[in-house]
């Protein structure tokens, strides 16, 4: 077990996409494409969607969104974590401890401090 937390979920998520599995990464395309057509009264959109793989409906992958998105990618970051550590740069700040908002970032978006 790790101490992963959403906010670093996110991060890995955001910035080492290239990290995830295929089945993964057809489960976050999913959940994006469902977010977009949310509300949207189009089927045809949607039949697009499920043919261009925008959309899926092979359980294996739902099963990966079963627990919802958050846990998802907990989940994610757990796995790339756990086996790849050394690939992740978690851009922390020296003075409060706390994640910049990008890896490149030199400056925290909390206290300030600034590394250039
Ligand atoms: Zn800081």
């Amino acid at each position: 077990m790790t101490d992963i937390t959403i906010e670093k979920a996110d991060y890995i998520i955001a910035y080492y996409r290239d990290l995830l599995t295929l089945p993964e990464m057809k489960a976050l395309r999913h959940h994006v494409s469902t977010l977009k057509l949310e509300g949207v009264d189009k089927p045809g959109l949607t039949r697009m969607y499920l043919k261009t793989g925008w959309l899926t409906d092979d359980p294996l992958i739902l099963n990966y969104l079963g627990e919802g998105y958050i846990q998802f990618i907990l989940n994610c970051a757990e796995r790339i974590l756990c086996e790849t550590p050394e690939k992740i740069f978690f851009n922390l700040c020296l003075n409060c401890g706390k994640l910049a908002r990008i890896p490149q970032a030199k400056q925290c978006r909390f206290c300030g401090e600034d590394w250039h």
